[in-house]
């Protein structure tokens, strides 16, 4: 098994290695398509637009995901095909398993595919197969037989734009194509607000618009789409929820599963909501921690200097980028998380003390 690590410093896609994938995809007999847990608007539309490609190339391939994701997501070209490990373990965990071209896009290591994770790992010490990571994480797992990284890019999207130049396929790219890598482009940029966005984010936008695609519905299906009661319920979390810190310019919401379930709340619902806090005049650093079914997860968000991919990874098993990260605490309490946040906000005080 020959590892190859692409990394940003270069245009890793103007490699060798990466045009002889195009042969070495033609010629699979399964090629399997899987993204992250919780799947976000990059993991499903760099997914759905790597499938659409592969399959203007005439190689049909399937898409897995873990497990659901938001239903304001539910509207993306070729989403009606998606197989989900949580709805049918069995025969995804095949599927994955048995491919002979497996591509893991939008994360670095194989823990990272939830339920899927053992069978990632599983192709990955197979004999005969190739696992193909394409991702924008920090530090990747050497886990996959060939890995794109580009931490210095903002969606795995933009990565998936590059592998359709890399291949020559500039003509696949109709307006289902565009409209699945606008999707994880804008979700992924903050609508192109974040300091990741490259002037390239804005030629692959200006790219995507000329095919056609309808950017204003896009941008309406995606944020214009909330529900009564997840209004309702951001209402709640953002007068009754919100902690401020201002002394260590910090905020933090929380919410327990009887408050989400008070709102009815989806998968989704709540996406978002950290920014609000980070919205705060002043705040450079906010979380948002939820209680789930079997775990804790939490959502934080800074601005500037201060790592929260540092704060992920070091108090609470994640990871993620410099100003959006996320964890998630298994077999603790929603209270005893949240305890655990205030006691370490006042310790990183001083490193949050600036002005961007
Ligand atoms: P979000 O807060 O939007 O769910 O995630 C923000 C970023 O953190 C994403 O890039 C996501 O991949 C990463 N992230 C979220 N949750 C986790 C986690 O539990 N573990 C790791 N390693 N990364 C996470
Ligand atoms: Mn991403």
């Amino acid at each position: 098994m020959v590892q190859m690590y692409l990394s940003g410093m270069e245009d890793v896609f103007a490699r060798e290695e990466v045009a002889a994938l195009k042969a070495q995809v033609k010629s699979a007999k399964s090629v399997v398509v899987t993204s992250h847990r919780s799947p976000d608007g990059d993991a499903i539309g760099s997914s759905l637009a790597l499938k659409h490609m592969l399959s203007a190339m005439g190689v049909s391939s399937t898409v897995v995901m873990p497990d659901a994701y938001a239903t304001f997501l539910h509207w993306m070209p070729g989403q009606d095909s998606v197989r989900f490990h949580d709805a049918e373990p069995e025969a995804v965990s095949a599927l994955v398993e048995e491919a002979d071209m497996l591509f893991c896009l939008d994360y670095n290591a194989p823990s990272r595919a939830g339920g899927l994770a053992e069978a990632v790992q599983h192709a990955c010490d197979k004999e005969g197969s190739t696992v193909v990571m394409i991702d924008h994480h920090q530090e990747p797992e050497p886990f996959a037989d060939v890995m794109l990284s580009d931490p210095t890019t903002g969606s795995t999207c933009e990565l998936i734009y590059r592998l359709l130049q890399a291949w020559g396929m500039e003509e696949a790219l109709d307006a289902d194509l565009a409209s699945c890598l606008y999707c994880g482009l804008i979700t992924d940029t903050g609508s192109f607000r974040f300091s990741s966005v490259q002037p390239s984010s804005h030629d692959m936008a200006s790219v995507l618009l000329a095919t056609g695609m309808d950017h204003s519905r896009i941008h309406s299906l995606i944020y214009d789409a909330c529900r009564l009661e997840q209004v309702q319920l951001t209402a709640y979390a953002l007068s009754q929820k919100l902690q401020v810190f201002p002394e260590h310019r910090s905020a933090i919401i929380s919410l327990s599963l009887e408050e989400l379930k008070r709102y009815s709340a989806q998968k989704g619902d709540t996406e978002g909501l950290v920014n609000r806090a980070l919205a705060i005049e002043g705040i450079n650093f906010a979380a948002f921690i939820k209680e789930d079914v079997d775990r804790v997860k939490m959502s934080l968000r800074s601005r500037g200097a201060f790592s929260v991919r540092d704060v992920a990874a070091t108090h609470f098993n994640g990871g993620g980028h410099h100003n959006a990260a996320g964890g998630a605490c298994e077999g603790e309490s929603l209270q005893s998380v949240v305890d655990r946040m205030v006691t370490l906000i006042p310790t990183w005080s001083d490193d949050l003390q600036y002005d961007d």
